[in-house]
């Protein structure tokens, strides 16, 4: 274990020795990197230096998304307290189904559920759980939708008269969770959004009274907090009358950016938040925990429980249900992905983990205010999101970000939104400052200038 341990360590040195010279990994095309590597695994054992070096390698070959030249997907960045703790679930390797096998973790994962109800404004009657990820949360929402309005269908299977509503700008995993659910694709209804990318509610509320007249079940409402392209937050507030008046499960789905709750400045973004069913968040999106750490918090725990407990003489031995957390979770053994979002927010208290948030609204508005001041940019953002979409002396946006990537510049993708495709700059990583910011437009232009010959094709205006 030692030298396993020593090995780790002199290989995450030299990784982030080498980051900050080179933010971005050297581009490789897959079928050459394939080619280079050998990946195969044999029959016989390697020498401790063989292993050294490949692994070594693999890990410098690996993409670099704690650097300040990532900002191509929603997570970023590095936050040590966080991976302290995760360090340590991995050693400790427990299992959060029983108090038996995990302990005082239970207590951590608690402490952290029970806070985060707390600043919902729920009482103690709420509950909750982490799953493998986001998809997975929205997941578990839904099923709690589909059993609060067809209790029987756990046992008998599910009627195809149920539906799901979720906005146009919503993330895939709603159809796929449909799908996985016995509700189906085809049950879900793609609710039109508003200019500013949020959902429009009358358009909601009329799809129901359809439904409804044509003998089907509305059963969950999905909101957005912070939708994967534009970052826009649906009318929680407006939905929530809504979905009490026809009795349709809320759920809101907060993966991207429901970790507003921890900013007094931010946190009306979600106003109405204490009315919905139950709501998920990412903390290894906006918080910067390393992947996965995900939340489902549920008003009234009695529906996880309804939804998800399961009698298993053989795990179930000790200890009330309260401590075996595995009575409330869709997976059987699962991983502590409490401890490093915990050994974060103890670390810095509510008030840092404030900062954070504050901190990624402030870079994104001094990007905005970048975009929107240089003539040569077009853009395209709302205001109160941390996505700044932008388009550059009319490049199109999958071009600029692919040649950035194949240049080994910088990653960031791009989103469409109607019929506008257009680059989106994340500004989840507060370990940069807006000098990261502003290196970030520069080496795009730079970068566009010294290549002019390679957007020649691809101009569409100028
Ligand atoms: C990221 C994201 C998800 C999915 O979360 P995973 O942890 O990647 O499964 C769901 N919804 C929204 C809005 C997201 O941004």
């Amino acid at each position: 274990m030692k030298k396993s341990l020593e090995l780790f360590q002199k290989i995450v040195q030299n990784l982030l020795e080498d980051e900050s010279v080179h933010p971005v990994a050297e581009f490789v095309p897959s079928a050459t990197l394939f080619e280079q590597m050998d990946l195969n695994l044999d029959e016989h054992p390697i020498s401790e230096e063989n292993l050294e070096e490949i692994l070594q390698d693999l890990v410098f070959k690996a993409p670099r998304t704690a650097t300040n030249a990532f900002f191509n997907q929603l997570f970023g960045g590095r936050n040590d307290k966080a991976i302290l703790g995760d360090l340590l679930s991995v050693i400790l390797n427990n299992s959060m189904y029983t108090y038996k096998a995990a302990g005082p973790m239970v207590g951590v994962e608690k402490a952290v559920l029970r806070k985060v109800c707390d600043l919902i404004g729920w009482d103690e009657n709420a509950g909750g759980t982490f799953a493998s990820g986001g998809s997975m949360t929205n997941f578990m929402g839904m099923l709690m939708a589909r059993d609060f309005k067809q209790a029987e269908a756990r046992y008998e299977g599910v009627q195809n008269t149920l539906t799901v509503y979720t906005s146009a700008e919503s993330h895939y995993s709603t159809p796929k969770n449909a799908a996985f659910s016995g509700i189906g694709r085809n049950q879900v209804r793609s609710i039109a959004v508003d200019e500013k990318g949020a959902m429009d509610v009358a358009t909601l509320e009329a799809t129901i009274l359809k439904d409804l007249e044509e003998g089907y079940t509305p059963t969950l409402v999905n909101a957005t907090a912070g939708t994967t392209v534009l970052g826009a937050f649906d009318n929680v507030d407006a939905i929530a009358d809504i979905c009490h008046k026809y009795k349709v499960w809320f759920h809101v789905d907060g993966a991207y950016c429901g970790s507003v709750i921890f900013s007094k400045k931010y946190t009306h973004l979600l106003k109405g938040l204490d009315k919905v069913d139950s709501f998920s968040l990412n903390a290894h999106k906006m918080m910067g925990t390393p992947l996965t750490c995900s939340l489902l918090l549920v008003k009234n725990k009695k529906f996880l429980y309804d939804s998800f407990s399961n009698d298993a003489s053989y795990l179930y031995q000790t200890d009330h249900d309260d401590f075996n957390l595995g009575k409330t979770s869709l997976q059987c053994g699962r991983r502590n992905d409490a401890l490093k979002f915990w050994t974060l927010w103890k670390s810095v208290g509510t008030q840092g983990l404030e900062q954070m948030v504050n901190k990624q609204f402030e870079l994104a508005d001094f990007a905005r205010e970048y975009v929107r001041n240089h003539a040569d940019y077009e853009d395209f953002s709302i205001d109160d999101s941390i996505s700044v979409c932008f388009n550059y002396k009319g490049i199109p946006a999958r071009d600029l970000c692919t040649l950035l990537y194949e240049h080994s510049q910088l990653l960031v993708g791009y989103g469409s939104f109607g019929d506008l495709e257009f680059v989106r700059l994340v500004t989840i990583n507060v370990n940069n400052d807006t000098d990261v910011i502003l290196d970030f437009f520069k080496t795009l232009e730079q970068f566009v200038d010294e290549n002019e010959t390679l957007f020649l094709n691809s101009k569409v205006s100028v």
